[in-house]
């Protein structure tokens, strides 16, 4: 009896040519990411992926586990499910079903069966498997019965064309697309809550990451950084390798803290780090930039400041938490993986030089003039010179 994985996909969205490189994408990634587990082959049959133990391979529990993780934080996914693979026969679906799902049904109480003949072929109507399955699991386990309505486990049978496969239901996964098949985007990384969520919303729409953050080192420290390439390393669990770009802003605040308005401190150091990053983007192959910035949240998120810093760019940048409340942003946060990481008590380059009485609506002119002020040209091109970069890598992170 083995254990397979079997994995479904949105199929709605997909139409012609899209469809297959949107399959093959998926299927590359699934098997970069469960190469580490050394045992698993992935292959694709009639809009399902298929995740299989090696020939002459015996995946232990924690190799299992750690396979079925990672299917349920690969996007593109929709949803999977555990099952024993066995022949296409009644006895032997019966049989591989009483003993496979043994553990699961010994621990409820109602359950009823789900059949799906794909294979036409097969000559048993889909009706009859459920029938003979259920009578078999009731006969196994006294403690069951029969409950269609509310039932606490749905047990459900395939009949594919290479076997039957059953299991305890399915789950529904991380969905959305799958990275990298729609471009490579630059999320600005911070070490906050919002930036990371940002990151992890866009992954999902099928964007490969790379990452910037920028640093004013002393007047942030060293800790700061180490804390934002954890974030990279948990958000990497989902999205694969994230190259991190570390730049730092010091003379760049400095400048502005010399030579311009206060009260414009944070608008500038924005379109600043805007502006690196747009360049950094062009280098990197990334056709959009991404931000956790959220509407109101603080006075550089007002609507007029958006449009200010938002200006800057040449490319796209995308806000994903622009609608969402601090509450929903740290629902998802806690869901990837990331919100104990970012509520780590460091401070942050923008924090440090914060002005008492920001513009919360500047005008493009009046930010514009104080920006020639302060000549930031040769200190940005000297901060992208010096940046160095940690990649992160998906298969040093475990699982
Ligand atoms: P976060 O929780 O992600 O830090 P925030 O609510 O603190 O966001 P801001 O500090 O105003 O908001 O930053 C808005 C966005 O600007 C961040 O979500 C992030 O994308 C980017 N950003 C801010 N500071 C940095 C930084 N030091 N390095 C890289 N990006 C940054
Ligand atoms: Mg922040």
């Amino acid at each position: 009896m083995r254990e397979i994985f079997l994995c479904k996909y949105g199929e709605l969205i997909l139409k012609g040519a899209n469809r297959s490189s949107f399959e093959s994408i998926l299927v590359k990634d699934l098997r970069y990411r469960l190469f580490r587990t050394g045992c698993y082959r992935v292959y694709r049959n009639q809009s399902i992926i298929y995740v299989v133990p090696e020939d002459g391979c015996e995946p232990d529990d924690d190799a299992r586990r750690a396979a079925w993780e990672i299917i349920g934080r690969t996007f593109g996914i929709v949803a999977a499910s555990r099952c024993v693979e066995t022949e296409k026969s009644l006895p032997a679906i019966c049989s591989a079903g009483v003993s496979y799902l043994a553990d699961r049904l010994s621990r409820v109480r109602t359950f009823k069966v789900e059949t799906k003949r794909a294979d036409k072929r097969f000559p048993v109507h889909s009706s009859d498997v459920s029938a003979e399955l259920g009578a078999a699991l009731l006969g196994a386990f006294p403690n069951l019965r029969v409950d269609v309505h509310d039932p606490d486990v749905v047990v459900k049978c395939e009949i594919r064309e290479g076997g039957a496969y059953i299991s305890a239901g399915q789950e529904r996964t991380a969905g959305g697309m799958p990275v990298g098949s729609n471009g490579r985007g630059l999320l600005l990384l911070s070490g906050g809550i919002d930036s990371p969520v940002a990151g992890w919303l866009m992954a999902k729409r099928g964007l490969r990451l790379s990452a910037v953050y920028f640093e004013a080192f002393p007047y942030t420290s060293l800790q700061a950084r180490e804390k934002v390439i954890s974030l990279a390393r948990e958000l990497s669990l989902w999205t694969g390798s994230i190259d991190l770009h570390i730049v730092s802003l010091t003379g760049i605040e400095e400048a502005i803290s010399r030579a311009c308005d206060e009260a414009y401190f944070t608008l500038l150091l924005r379109r600043s780090m805007m502006r690196i990053a747009d360049r950094l983007a062009g280098a990197e192959g990334c056709g959009a930039l991404i931000t956790g910035e959220s509407l109101g949240q603080v006075a550089s998120q007002t609507m007029e400041a958006l449009a200010v810093t938002g200006a800057v760019p040449q490319r796209p940048v995308f806000r994903p938490c622009i609608g969402l409340d601090k509450e929903e942003i740290i629902a998802y946060a806690r869901r990837i993986g990331t919100f104990e990481t970012s509520i780590l008590p460091y401070e942050d380059c923008c924090t440090v030089f914060t002005p008492r009485h920001p513009r919360t609506r500047p005008k493009a002119e009046g930010v514009k003039a104080e920006e020639l002020k302060a000549a930031l040209g040769p200190l940005e091109d000297e901060a992208l010179q010096t940046a160095q970069t940690v990649r992160v890598r998906f298969a040093d992170t475990g699982v």
